[in-house]
């Protein structure tokens, strides 16, 4: 079983598969080093470490053991099969152009070698390849998605966590504690720690807490930073893959099923979750949406270059107040709220007029949730060069919008006190 960005073991499809096979089951995370694959940043570097470890002790709780390498993937897993002897390989696919690329590519090897290599869909409700429009086409606007999702998708049962692995003898594994992915020079992480709690525990948690109550007020709560659950926090754990939507989908449903969460608040819930899936099909028919304006008229653009004002609005020091509370929450937390975001975002790509490209680069190495798809997708609709997006002209006011949504000032103040 090769672990990527689904490190859970409740509802995991390719670890379900590798584990009915009967056969006893190997698992791996390898840290890939291949050279087409976009490098972790910073932030999601530390989510990933304390995400393993949690992962790792699950699955010795069972009986198993986590192996971890670094490498080529295909390399290390050519020299893991021939050293347990295994079959077939296991994983949930990803949806990069790079990761695709590196997927098909030992998938052909490994059948090539007589050897089983079995993937599956294990972090999205629909794969981007599935909802078609009218002429065959994939959405390109968010509206009609959402509804074809809500007519077409139907949640297959829970599949449990293992309660025990049929291990093989204990292989050599290397240390995580030496891929140094916690920093230490300096250690600019010490906040993250009190606020979140990386791997499959922290996800369960986080997904019971906010549909037992904050769910039925997500309408008016989504929109409000100064609100501590106003949204639900899971993006980093749907990002690692330690919760899956469809987990997300089935609870929530039951809630509401049950006459236990408010119908129309648990779907605008619901409906935000599909905006990520329809990040995906932006980045699955368009892979270079992380580098490229997805509307070619933008390749027009007279962006300025100002490596001042860019400083200023990485460090939160604009001068406008949501703006640098923003900027700083997420240098804090590697997390930012979604109005805030968007608030930034503007403010970089239509105040400043630098090319939204900066702030997606710095928003990949500082957000724990980073995610090849939503980022890119977001950047480009904020920027107006996005499918579906806010049009060039509609400029976010930074001082009616923290007027708005930061009424009482509350955000702002905790995150510039000298305000
Ligand atoms: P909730 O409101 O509780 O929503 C539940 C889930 O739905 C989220 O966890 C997330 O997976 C998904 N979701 C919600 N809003 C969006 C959205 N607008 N687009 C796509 N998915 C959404 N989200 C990321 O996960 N990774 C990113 O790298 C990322 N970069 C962004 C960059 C910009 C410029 C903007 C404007 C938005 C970005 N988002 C990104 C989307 C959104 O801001 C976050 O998903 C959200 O703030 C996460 O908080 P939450 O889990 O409390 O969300």
């Amino acid at each position: 079983m090769w672990f990527r960005r689904d490190l859970r073991l409740h509802d995991n499809p390719a670890l379900n598969a590798a584990i009915q096979t009967g056969a006893p089951v190997v698992c791996l995370y390898i840290l890939e080093t291949d050279s087409t694959l976009r490098p972790m940043g910073g932030a999601s570097q530390w989510w990933l470490d304390k995400s393993l470890k949690r992962l790792r002790e699950s699955i010795e709780d069972i009986g198993g053991q986590l192996l971890f390498k670094r490498g080529l993937a295909r390399e290390t897993l050519d020299e893991i099969v021939s050293q347990t002897g295994a079959n077939a390989v296991f994983w949930n696919r990803r949806y990069d152009q790079a990761g695709r690329d590196i997927d098909s590519d030992i998938k052909q090897s490994l059948k090539q070698q007589g050897l089983g290599a079995e993937s599956y869909n294990g972090s999205l409700l629909t794969e981007p390849w599935t909802q078609k429009t009218g002429s065959g086409g994939y959405y390109k606007v968010f509206t009609p998605y959402w509804k074809s999702v809500q007519a077409n998708y139907q949640p297959s049962a829970e599949l449990g966590a293992p309660t025990q692995l049929k291990s093989v003898p204990k292989i050599e594994t290397e240390n995580i504690e030496d891929w140094g992915l916690h920093p230490t020079k300096p250690d600019w992480s010490t906040e993250f720690g009190p606020k979140w709690l990386p791997g499959e525990e922290g996800a369960a948690q986080r997904l019971q807490a906010f549909i037992s109550g904050p769910v039925s007020e997500y309408k008016d709560h989504r929109n409000r930073p100064d609100l501590e659950k106003g949204t639900s926090g899971l993006s980093p754990h749907l990002a690692f893959g330690e919760i899956g939507p469809a987990q997300i989908w089935r609870a929530t449903q039951a809630k509401i099923e049950a006459g236990n969460a408010n119908q129309a608040n648990a779907m605008t819930f619901l409906s935000e979750v599909v905006w990520r899936e329809f990040s995906y099909v932006l980045l699955y028919h368009n892979p270079e949406l992380a580098t490229e304006n997805y509307k070619p008229a933008f390749n027009a653009m007279p962006w300025r270059e100002d490596e001042v004002g860019l400083k200023a609005w990485q460090q939160g020091q604009t001068g406008y107040p949501i703006v640098d509370a923003g900027m700083r929450q997420l240098w804090a937390i590697g997390w930012m709220h979604n109005r805030v975001r968007m608030i930034v975002a503007s403010f970089l790509t239509k105040h400043l007029l630098l090319h939204w490209s900066h702030g997606e680069d710095w928003f990949w190495d500082t957000l724990v949730d980073a995610d090849p798809a939503a980022n890119s997708a977001s950047w480009q609709w904020t920027a107006g060069s996005g499918a579906d997006a806010a049009p060039y002209f509609r400029v976010f006011n930074p001082i009616t919008q923290g007027e708005k949504f930061d009424e009482s000032g509350d955000y702002v103040r905790e995150w510039c006190p000298e305000l």
